[in-house]
C-alpha cells in the first residue's frame, strides 16, 4: 500500500462483507429477465410497500428542504403503533445505523460486545469499525442460546453490550423472555433486535425498556412494511440514553421520502398486517412441505423464513441449481451454517414454483 495512503490498517487487512444484491444484478449475472426471478435470498417483503406509500411518494413534496431531524410526526405515529412514548423512539436509516449509534455511544478501543453467531451479522461486522472486539458465544446445535456460557463471558470481560435477536435471523426462533430476564440482571446492556417481531405468534419485549435501565429494542420498516430499499429503522431506548443519542445521531438521517413513506404505512398498518398475515401462512406451508422433502429439515420459525439443514447434498450446490431456475436463496459460508439454506417466504405463486423447483431437484 502506498504510504501516503494512511488508512487505518485493521481496515486495509480486513475482508469484504458481501450483502445481498439487486434483482438487476442478480437477473444480469444469472442470464435471466429481472421480472422472472424469485428473490428468496433477504427476507424482503414480496408484496413490496402499501399502495398508500406509492401514491404519496408519487406526489412528494419538499424533497428541495431538509428532513425533518426529529422525526416528529413519524416518532408520534410510532408511538401509537408500539404503546411507547414517542420521547423514547430514536429513528434510523435502517436499524443498521442504530446497530452503529449504539457502538458509538457505548464502545471505547478494546471494550467487549457479546455476539451469539449463528446471528444477523450486522453485530459483529460493525463492532471491530467501532474499534470494540467481538466474543462470540456460539448457539447451540439446535441454534438455542446459550444464557449460561453468555453470562459468563459477560462477566468475564466486563462485555458492555450483548446482541440478541429475536426472532433470530437465521434460526428463526424466538428467545425465551425469561432468558432475557436473566440476562438483563448482567452488568451489561443488552440489545434485543426485534426485526421480525411482526411474524412472531410470541409478544414483544418492547415495553419493558419502560422499567429498565438496561434494555434497548431495534425494530425496522423494513420487513412488515416492505419498505427496505427506502432504509427506516426505529429503536426504543432507556430514557437516560436519549439526550446521548440526540447528540451524535446525523441530523438528516431519515430523508423526507422515507419519512413520509413510514407514516403513511403507519396509518395502513392494518392492510399491511394482513399481508404479514398471509406470509406466515405461506412460511407455513413451506415447513410441512419442506419436511416432507428427503434433503431439507426445517427448523421452526417464527419469522418470515426457514433455516433448513440440507441432507445428502451440498448446500451450496442447492443454491445454485434453484439459481438456475430463477429462484435466489440464502447460502451462508460460515460454521455451523455449510450444510443450512435459507429461504424467505414469498407469495402463494412464487412458494408454487419454489416447491416444484425443489420437488424436481428430488427427482433428479
Ligand atoms: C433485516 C434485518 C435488519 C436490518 O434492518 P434495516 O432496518 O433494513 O437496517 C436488522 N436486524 C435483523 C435481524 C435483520 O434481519
Amino acid at each position: 500500500m502506498s504510504h501516503k495512503l494512511r488508512i487505518r490498517r485493521d481496515i486495509a487487512a480486513m475482508s469484504a462483507y458481501t450483502p445481498t444484491t439487486s434483482l438487476d444484478v442478480f437477473a444480469e449475472r444469472l442470464g435471466l429477465a429481472a421480472e422472472k426471478l424469485i428473490k428468496l435470498d433477504a427476507n424482503e417483503n414480496p408484496f413490496g410497500p402499501s399502495p398508500q406509500v406509492i401514491d404519496a411518494l408519487a406526489n412528494l413534496p419538499n424533497m428541495h428542504v431538509y428532513p425533518d431531524p426529529e422525526s416528529g410526526r413519524l416518532r408520534e405515529l410510532l408511538a401509537d403503533y408500539t404503546g411507547v412514548p414517542a420521547k423514547r423512539i430514536l429513528c434510523g436509516a435502517g436499524a443498521d445505523e442504530l446497530i452503529e449509534l449504539i457502538l458509538q455511544l457505548f464502545i471505547e478501543p478494546g471494550d467487549v460486545v457479546i455476539n451469539t453467531p449463528p446471528t444477523f451479522a450486522m453485530y459483529g461486522f460493525d463492532t471491530p469499525l467501532y474499534h470494540g472486539s467481538v466474543i462470540d458465544v456460539y448457539r447451540g446445535l439446535d441454534f438455542s442460546l446459550d444464557v449460561a456460557a453468555i453470562e459468563a463471558a459477560v462477566q468475564e470481560h466486563r462485555a458492555k453490550l450483548v446482541f440478541l435477536c429475536s426472532p433470530n435471523n437465521p434460526s428463526g426462533d424466538v428467545i425465551d423472555p425469561n432468558d432475557i430476564r436473566r440476562l438483563l440482571a448482567l452488568p451489561a446492556t443488552v440489545v434485543v433486535d426485534e426485526a421480525y417481531i411482526e411474524f412472531a405468534e410470541a409478544e414483544s419485549i418492547i415495553s419493558w425498556v419502560a422499567a429498565r435501565d438496561n434494555l434497548i429494542v431495534l425494530r425496522t420498516m423494513s420487513k412488515w412494511a416492505g419498505l427496505a430499499g427506502l432504509r427506516v429503522g426505529y429503536g426504543v431506548f432507556p430514557d437516560a440514553l436519549m439526550p446521548q443519542l440526540w447528540k451524535i445521531k446525523q441530523p438528516y438521517n431519515i430523508n423526507v421520502a422515507a419519512d413520509l413513506a413510514a407514516q403513511v404505512s403507519l396509518q395502513d398498518s392494518a392492510y399491511l398486517l394482513e399481508r404479514v398475515r398471509q406470509l406466515v401462512v405461506q412460511r407455513k406451508r413451506l415447513e410441512t412441505a419442506f419436511a416432507e422433502l428427503p434433503y431439507l429439515s426445517p427448523y421452526p420459525s417464527q419469522a418470515n423464513f426457514l433455516l433448513n439443514r440440507v441432507i445428502g447434498m451440498s448446500a451450496a450446490d442447492l443454491r445454485d441449481r434453484l439459481a438456475r431456475a430463477g429462484i435466489i436463496v440464502r447460502y451462508y459460508e460460515k460454521p455451523r451454517l455449510f450444510d443450512h439454506i435459507r429461504i424467505s417466504a414469498g407469495k402463494k405463486e412464487q412458494v408454487d414454483r419454489l416447491l416444484e423447483a425443489l420437488w424436481s431437484i428430488a427427482w433428479g
